[in-house]
């Protein structure tokens, strides 16, 4: 056994033996609480980037804690050929938040889109016939690493090597309502998009917009797909996105946040495709895994509560403010607790967020943007500290 003790060894160890998939910051992060966080020398981090969106709760939050470990020390894993309790008590906590009639669960974001684009599949080919396979997507989406939903992805710089893809999607400009209408024809299944897109820059969608892409969609028999793994479980200060832009999709995606940190991922379906999935249709070993179920249902036990989403409300005006008066930031995007920060031409988001994690804020990049999504539970006093590291960066114009 080796002991280890510094960061340097966890980073050798990784660069050894772990595929280069990641260009990772340096630092190891080794043990954390709410937002705040440890790497193995004891330096201390304030947490802006919550792992990506998923430490919805921050680190270790002790309810959750408490309801993952009673769970895996009662019943950890079954397989879906039995019934387990977690997974069901999950459903309908969803179901009663939401307004949707039945879930799939599977493990990650890309698997709930997915679980998404084969309903979409199914169903368009039930009601128009199997030509009728084609999805619509955004330029500058994010879908996900699969073959298919890489190809859902509207950005070119994913399309570059792992050919073939996956046939039947196409793209057209966010925001506009014209180019969204002439690709509409009797081959199309389904509209995916996310409301905020967060890995191209925290882009936010306009609302007529989307409320036209509704109306379409209704008209012209089509699904309307929102990918809320980003968005979603309270990230933009109502339970979903979807809320706040007064539409109800057909189907909803949801991963990053539900599980706090546990993967996990869902598919929400309404009534007109809650039985479009039969038994055979689809599946997934770990999915719905009682672990990550029994910490979901925390996650929403504290996440969808009135007081809870006020509190991210007030949170995010406080942050939105300070945000927008940062030195060399010259636009502050996003909902809620998820911010894109564009910088001026100079200073490169890679390079500011290096000189932040170094100064002790861990933080993510989307495009050329900053992007700040701290824990949804993060007090004023953590959000002030982490304010202040990152306004010290920035004001160094030598990045
Ligand atoms: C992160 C993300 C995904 C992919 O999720 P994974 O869990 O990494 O597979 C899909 N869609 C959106 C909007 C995302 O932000």
């Amino acid at each position: 056994m080796v002991i280890i003790m510094q960061n340097r060894d966890v980073f050798e160890k990784d660069r050894k033996y772990i595929a280069h998939t990641y260009n990772r910051f340096s630092a190891a992060i080794k043990s954390g609480y709410g937002a705040q966080a440890e790497d193995y020398e004891g330096k201390k981090y304030i947490d802006f980037g919550s792992g990506i969106g998923t430490n919805s709760l921050g680190f270790c939050n002790d309810k959750w804690v408490q309801a993952v470990v009673s769970q895996v020390k009662q019943l950890q894993h079954t397989s879906n050929l039995f019934y387990t309790l977690p997974g069901s008590l999950l459903a309908e906590f969803l179901c009663k938040i939401t307004g949707y009639s039945k879930v799939f669960f599977g493990n990650s974001g890309a698997e709930a889109n997915e679980g998404a684009i084969k309903i979409a599949r199914k169903y368009g080919m039930e009601i128009k016939g199997e030509k009728c396979n084609r999805i619509i997507t955004l330029e500058n989406s994010f879908h996900g690493r699969t073959i298919t939903t890489l190809s859902a992805t509207g950005q070119d710089i994913f399309h570059q090597s792992f050919f073939p893809f996956t046939e039947g999607f196409c793209y057209v400009p966010a925001n506009d309502s014209q180019a969204l209408h002439n690709a509409v024809d009797d081959t199309v299944c389904a509209v995916i998009i996310e409301l905020v897109q967060g890995e191209s820059g925290v882009n936010v969608l306009n609302k007529k917009y989307v409320k036209d892409i509704e109306q379409l969609c209704k008209d012209k028999h089509i699904l309307l797909i929102v990918d809320e793994v980003q968005t979603g479980v309270g990230r933009t200060g109502t339970f979903l996105c979807s809320e706040q832009y007064g539409i109800y999709p057909n189907v909803i995606t949801l991963a990053k946040g539900l599980g706090a940190g546990l993967p996990i991922g869902a598919v929400l379906m309404d009534k007109l495709t809650e039985n479009v999935f039969q038994a055979g249709d689809h599946g997934s070993t770990f999915g719905g895994n009682p672990v990550a179920c029994a910490g979901a249902v925390e996650v929403l036990k504290q996440v969808a509560n009135k007081d809870f989403l006020m509190d991210i409300n007030f949170k995010s005006d406080y942050m939105y403010e300070k945000l927008s008066a940062m030195p060399n930031v010259t636009d502050v995007s996003g909902m809620g607790l998820m911010f894109g920060l564009s910088l001026k031409k100079y200073l490169g988001a890679g390079e500011a967020a290096k000189k932040c994690v170094k100064s002790g804020l861990l933080i993510l990049t989307a495009k050329e943007k900053l992007r700040i999504m701290p824990p949804l539970n993060i007090s004023k006093k953590e959000i002030d500290i982490g304010l202040n590291i990152l306004r010290e960066c920035l004001s160094d114009t030598l990045l």
